[in-house]
């Protein structure tokens, strides 16, 4: 794509950010030079030093393999550019395409090999061995390079034609490349580990040796004896749903029972068969593959039933059969209908009551994203939101969250009748929208609600990570520094957009579940109670709130309950149907409130859940245990290829730009120091350090490209890219589109958008070059308009008064449900038009002006007003300003809806 892919450092094989379109690229790379060669241009030198850069990457990969890149560089040095073009050509076809993973042919190196090894039926994947998933296994062993041909025959060797799937080993030969091997080559489902190999790469990774170094687990740090077990801790830290096998020709029965070996599938015994090794891999793989309830409903829907239930649409008769609607049929095709059923029995189980096989698909969820618990659920996040809120929250208790959360918590706490605590992010007024709420915001309103002595009314913290426009919460510093005030505080995460960031290793730490292992593994270590004790010496008897907030609290490891919940929409970043989503748990108390949990399925499951949504849950969650990691490093570095393209290309730049690090997080919340994913210079390391340390990082596949610089306003951009390009966009905002990549966007996406976008900034170019001095002046002034005369965003004033009674006297918590409530008797309620003087008169000299509902417009689409809320001045210059349509909750041509202060008291439920 652009030259920067030619530095050095980015050749060197530590540099992790972009590796799966790095390999592409640097074959692609070769093929070139390999074509211009054979038309005599370019010459062999050239040839061989792609080859070596090519060479110091491929021992990772177990296509194309030492013998194809051994017969490419004998074409080289033989001075055959036609030849050598040719193997070229088809490696990196293969690559590009994946056929190697079906295609035996592709494997096929003997004409060059002159003699092949006795014994050895060299490509060994079979024509019946089609459409068997392919994998790859990692074999760390001592003199992996001298014998790692060997390795690999003796693998193919086990192969059986029973075996459900087929893979190929990658033997490496030390510590440091068995990491960089599993990094970078994401086809590695499993790792085999033998003793006595090393632990220093032969290959320069200066950035990984430091980095290794950090976390003590350089060769300084590792006792030789120790560096099977270490490698395994590492790798699954790395990538936690590899199975890794540890083989051993001592101790095992010493190693099995070593702490550390719970990072081990299975210990066996060298000497043992190794087809005994063969038989534990694949049925490591088809654990992952197993998709119970998925698997079930398409036996199920194979078997002739006949129904007489409701559903007339199951078995596809009423709509095959019929003049009118068969279309439907023939568009969906026969298996949905086959598949639809309202059974629960007879292969089938039940959502709300699951005893087999969704009970089987959730504790498979359960594993695969970290949690104790799953819960799958049929109506979206909004729905899985409100079961948490119902299910934890009881009248009157408090529940501190972000004012700008999705609705499903606000909506969720008036059906629970919590109060909410609102507290406000940081705002992005230039850019219309909200960032993520600052931890010291947090504290205080837990430090004030101490002080009142209303701690105990503290429930639970509710926040969105990462936030619509991708701030990501330090979910681990949050926890602690919570739990350092009240130790069994609630926390739920709402991670609707990041559910895919557990399979990113840079990611996974920023997440609920990431968080709560880190802090488990924290409270288990022996250094936390002495951390803890020295932390309580040190702030003394009675330590001010300012002390207290200026200190990362510590919490006490004893007396922690941790209490973690996670909402995700798999929907929007898996491979599920619209509305699947899963609520985790991971929650030490959760036996003390399963019962409510139940009750909160039946009321907010529907008693019909549909059966594909549910599969594609079971599905999703397969998908993502096998090639989850290389498709979420996909979508980051597609992420990455947007940013660097669109701000350093020299037209589009001039019109778009998209966000980065500097502008969507000030600099105080990022005390690592890391600046941007593009700064020259930037490394993965200073990335996984703003990831460990900053108060709020960014998710790069959440990008906001700013066109307010072009000329338009969000919706305008939004609408002009989906009619006229069908490229669509997520949420707008005022001078600002949010794009977003995830894991099916490929290259050519990018390349198809920077193409629109350099279409349309030329037109823009155009269209001012030919009106003249008239037009430039007029572009100039949408331009300021959109960028500069933006409108300040209202924090959340208060509640009023009589929605008080049961508030602390500092604390802003109010009764919301009884505001909502009070809605509901008309002879209670006024409007008054948004435009009428009325409005400013009450504004200067009351009475105050209570609203009556959630008035929520599209975008920024968080509540300007909530029910029982004080209208301010803000607020109604926002809203007088804002130019968007849509906005629920406000009907213009009556205005707003109010409660009468006179009346504000008459629903309060005590
Ligand atoms: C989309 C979204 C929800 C709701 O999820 P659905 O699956 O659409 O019901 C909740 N919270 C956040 C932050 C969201 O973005």
């Amino acid at each position: 794509m652009d030259k920067q892919a030619a530095e050095p450092q980015e050749r060197r094989i530590d540099h992790f950010f972009s590796f799966p379109g790095a390999r592409a690229d640097r074959w692609r790379e070769l093929h070139a030079a390999a074509r211009e060669w054979e038309q005599g241009r370019g010459d062999a030198t050239q040839m061989r030093a792609l080859l070596e850069g090519i060479e110091a990457y491929e021992g990772f990969f177990a296509y194309p393999g030492g013998q194809l890149l051994a017969s490419l560089r004998q074409r080289i040095d033989a001075g055959q550019a036609g030849a050598a073009a040719t193997l070229a050509q088809r490696l990196s076809e293969s690559i590009l395409t994946r056929s190697y993973k079906s295609d035996a042919e592709d494997w096929d190196s003997g004409e060059i090999l002159s003699d092949p090894p006795p014994g050895l039926n060299t490509p060994t994947l079979s024509r019946d061995q089609h459409h068997r998933p392919y994998f790859e296994m990692l074999v760390v062993a001592p003199g992996a390079v001298s014998r790692g041909r060997n390795i690999i025959e003796q693998m193919r060797r086990l192969r059986r034609s029973e075996d459900a799937f087929t893979y190929e080993a990658v033997p490496v030969g030390s510590f440091e490349d068995a990491i960089i091997a599993i990094i970078l080559n994401p086809a590695i489902a499993a790792v085999t580990i033998y003793e006595g190999f090393a632990h220093d790469s032969t290959a320069p990774v200066p950035v990984l040796r430091d980095f290794l170094a950090s976390a003590k687990l350089d060769a300084a740090h590792i006792a030789g004896d120790d560096l099977p077990l270490s490698l395994a801790d590492a790798l699954k830290r790395i990538r936690p749903e590899l199975d890794i096998y540890l083989l051993s020709d001592r101790h095992v029965e010493r190693l099995a029972g070593d702490l550390r070996a719970s990072s081990v599938r299975r210990v066996l015994y060298s000497v043992e068969e190794l087809l005994e090794l063969h038989l534990c891999v694949l049925e490591g793989i088809d654990d992952r593959f197993r998709t119970p309830f998925f698997d079930n409903l398409k036996k199920y829907a194979m078997r002739p039933i006949s129904t007489f239930h409701a559903l007339p649409i199951a078995r596809g008769k009423s709509v095959f059969k019929s003049d009118w609607i068969r279309d439907m049929g023939e568009f969906y095709g026969l298996n949905i209908f086959l598949a639809e059923s309202s059974a629960t029995t007879g292969g089938l189980d039940s959502l709300l009551e699951p005893t087999g096989n969704i009970k089987l698909a959730q504790e498979m969820a359960a594993r695969a994203f970290g949690a104790d618990h799953v819960f799958f659920v049929t109506n979206g996040t909004s729905t899985s939101n409100k079961m948490v809120h119902q299910a934890l929250v009881a009248p009157g208790d408090i529940v501190l969250l972000d004012r700008n959360c999705h609705k499903s918590h606000h909506y969720g706490l008036v059906l629970a009748g919590g109060q909410p605590l609102y507290i406000d992010a940081f705002p992005m007024t230039e850019y219309s929208m909200y960032g993520a709420v600052p931890l010291s915001a947090i504290k205080q309103a837990l430090l004030e609600l101490k002080a009142e002595g209303r701690l105990d009314r503290a429930k639970m913290v509710d926040l969105t990570n990462c936030t619509f426009d991708g701030h990501i919460y330090n979910t681990r510093r949050v926890m602690e520094e919570c739990l350092a005030i009240k130790p069994d505080l609630i926390f739920l995460w709402d991670e609707a957009w990041f559910g895919f960031a557990r399979w990113s290793p840079f990611l996974r730490p920023r997440t609920a579940m990431g968080a709560a292992d880190a802090i488990s593994a924290w409270m288990r270590d022996p250094a936390s109670v002495e951390a803890y004790e020295a932390q309580q010496k040190e702030l003394g008897k009675k330590p001010s709130i300012e002390k207290l907030l200026e200190t990362r609290l510590i919490p006490d490891p004893r007396q922690i309950r941790l209490r973690v919940y996670q909402t995700n929409s798999t929907h929007k970043s898996m491979s599920a149907l619209r509305q699947g989503s899963m609520l985790l748990v991971r929650d030490v108390d959760f036996a003390s409130v399963e019962a409510q949990f139940h009750e909160a399925v039946f009321t907010h499951a529907s008693t019909s859940p549909n059966q594909q949504l549910i599969a594609s849950l079971d599905v999703a969650r397969r998908q993502m245990e096998l090639e989850g990691y290389g498709l979420v490093a996909n979508a980051i570095e597609i992420a990455l290829d947007i940013r660097k393209e669109v701000n350093a290309h020299p037209i589009i730049s001039k019109y778009f730009r998209v966000l980065g690090v500097p502008e969507m997080i000030p600099a105080k919340y990022r005390s690592a120091g890391f600046v941007d994913f593009l700064t020259p210079g930037a490394d993965w390391e200073d990335q996984v350090r703003s990831m460990h340390e900053d108060e709020f990082c960014l998710d790069p596949t959440r990008m906001t490209l700013v066109c307010g610089t072009a000329g338009f306003d969000g919706t305008q951009f939004k609408k002009l890219m989906a009619d006229d390009y069908d490229i669509q966009f997520n949420k707008t905002s005022r001078n600002s589109v949010l794009l977003q990549s995830n894991i099916n966007n490929t290259r050519s996406d990018v390349a198809n958008l920077i193409r629109v976008l350099l279409e349309i900034s030329r037109k823009i170019e155009t269209d001012l070059a030919k009106g003249g001095e008239n037009a430039a002046a007029t572009f100039a002034a949408r331009v300021k308009s959109l960028m500069t005369d933006v409108p300040d965003l209202p924090n959340f004033s208060h509640f009023h008064e009589a929605y008080r009674w049961d508030a602390g006297k500092t604390t802003p918590e109010g009764d919301m449900r009884s505001a909502f409530y009070s809605a509901y008797y008309a002879e209670g309620c006024e409007y008054l038009p948004l435009d009428s003087p009325d409005v400013d008169t009450r504004l200067k000299s009351g009475p105050e002006m209570i609203s009556a509902n959630f008035v929520i417009p599209y975008p920024p689409g968080f509540p300007i007003m909530v029910p029982g809320q004080v209208i301010s001045k803000e607020t109604i210059d926002f809203m007088r300003k804002l130019d968007v349509k849509e906005i629920h909750g406000f009907e213009r041509a009556k205005g707003l809806k109010l409660i009468r202060p006179d009346h504000a008291k008459d629903h309060i439920r005590k």
